[in-house]
């Protein structure tokens, strides 16, 4: 949403994505309850009400952007994230997550395909790299190119791209100039290719760390950060190095969050409270209301992502929903969660 007021977050983009029935829905004839309409920018869930068979409520929510269920990759990449990828290549820090239900598509989104010649099927990620380096490539100026993988499950941050047994903590440290990591592996990379490799390297480890200790993968963050920097000579002859930084966030599962944004009481008794989700779902609502206390502290991811959330950084919000009736108090608290980050 754009609003141009004095210390109100303005760049908070929120899009919707519906993914389509899967083929298990589609042969049990599951009842489908979201309705897109792009050109409107609208979704609406015909919500069943229980206990009756034919009566239904039916929600209409706008999104900045909202995605049907034949949307192709390339299509939501060029329409919605390319823009953002451009702002990064201009020196500008970005965010991009995928927030939503376990098994909406997040993943499908955020990584998709990878293969370094892209298919049809390669997601944010791949796409952003391509963007990156097709970019690179094509000027006439020295650059540099860093990426880090991180996943963070139960506030612990790991690093996807250690290699060996013995890998460090990844520590936190706030300075001046932003985020700093310690104990984490950033690597320079000269291709797309390299990058391509780094990204299936870590994609690789976190299936494999979830498998060793049976940890549900759909309660770990995934960030993946690229940072860029160009050398320019301006008019005057003098240096400067434009620096943006892209974190791509594929976030946990938001099943246990309700509507009202809480935790709901199950989760609560498991002792399945995600503070990083939950936090970051405060820190935007602090950016868009503009209080003047935004809560980064609270949480690892949302300290993590201080320097790209709030100020001149573009966030973008992709919402994920599944389109059938048994996901819809979960479609009903995406959507509502999605709308508080982007109204106001
Ligand atoms: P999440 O990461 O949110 O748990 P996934 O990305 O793993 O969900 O998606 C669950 C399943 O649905 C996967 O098999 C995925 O390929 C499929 N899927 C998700 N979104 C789409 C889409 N837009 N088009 C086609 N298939 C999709
Ligand atoms: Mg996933």
């Amino acid at each position: 949403g754009a609003k141009g007021e004095e210390g109100v977050y303005a760049n908070v983009q929120v899009i919707l994505r519906c993914r389509p029935p899967s083929k298990e829905e589609l042969a049990a004839r599951t009842q489908q309850v979201v309705r897109c309409d792009e050109a409107m920018r609208a979704v609406t869930l015909m919500q069943q009400v229980p206990g009756s068979k034919a009566a239904q409520q039916t929600r209409t929510y706008h999104f900045d952007k909202v995605f049907p269920h034949d949307t192709t990759q390339e299509k939501l990449y060029g329409s919605a994230i390319a823009s953002i990828v451009e702002e990064v290549l201009e020196g500008f820090n970005c965010t991009i997550f995928a927030y939503g239900q376990t098994g909406t598509g997040k993943t499908h989104t955020m990584t998709g395909d990878i293969t370094e010649e892209l298919s049809a099927g390669a997601g944010v990620i791949p796409r952003a790299i391509h963007q990156i380096f097709g970019y690179l490539d094509s000027i006439n100026s020295e650059y540099t190119v860093k990426c880090s993988y991180l996943e963070l499950y139960n506030e612990e941050i790991t690093d996807l791209l250690a290699v060996g047994a013995d890998v460090p903590k990844v520590r936190i440290m706030e300075d001046r100039g932003g985020t700093a990591l310690a104990g984490i592996e950033e690597s320079i990379v000269k291709s797309s290719k390299e990058i391509f490799a780094l990204l299936e390297q870590g994609s690789a480890k976190r299936r494999t760390a979830e498998t060793l200790l049976n940890k549900q993968s759909s309660r770990s963050h995934s960030v993946f950060i690229v940072t860029v920097s160009v050398r320019e000579v301006t008019p005057e002859g003098d240096e400067v190095i434009r620096v943006g930084k892209l974190y791509l966030v594929d976030l946990a599962g938001s099943e246990n969050i309700t509507r009202s944004g809480a935790v709901e009481q199950r989760a609560k008794e498991a002792g399945n409270i995600n503070k990083s989700l939950l936090t970051l779902g405060r820190v935007i609502t602090a950016l868009v209301e503009g209080q003047g206390h935004v809560p980064y502290r609270d949480s690892k991811l949302t300290r993590l992502l201080r320097d790209s959330l709030g100020g001149k950084t573009k966030t973008c919000i992709i919402a994920t929903i599944a389109p059938t009736v048994l996901c819809q108090e979960e479609t009903l608290s995406t959507l509502d969660y999605a709308h508080r980050a982007k109204n106001i």
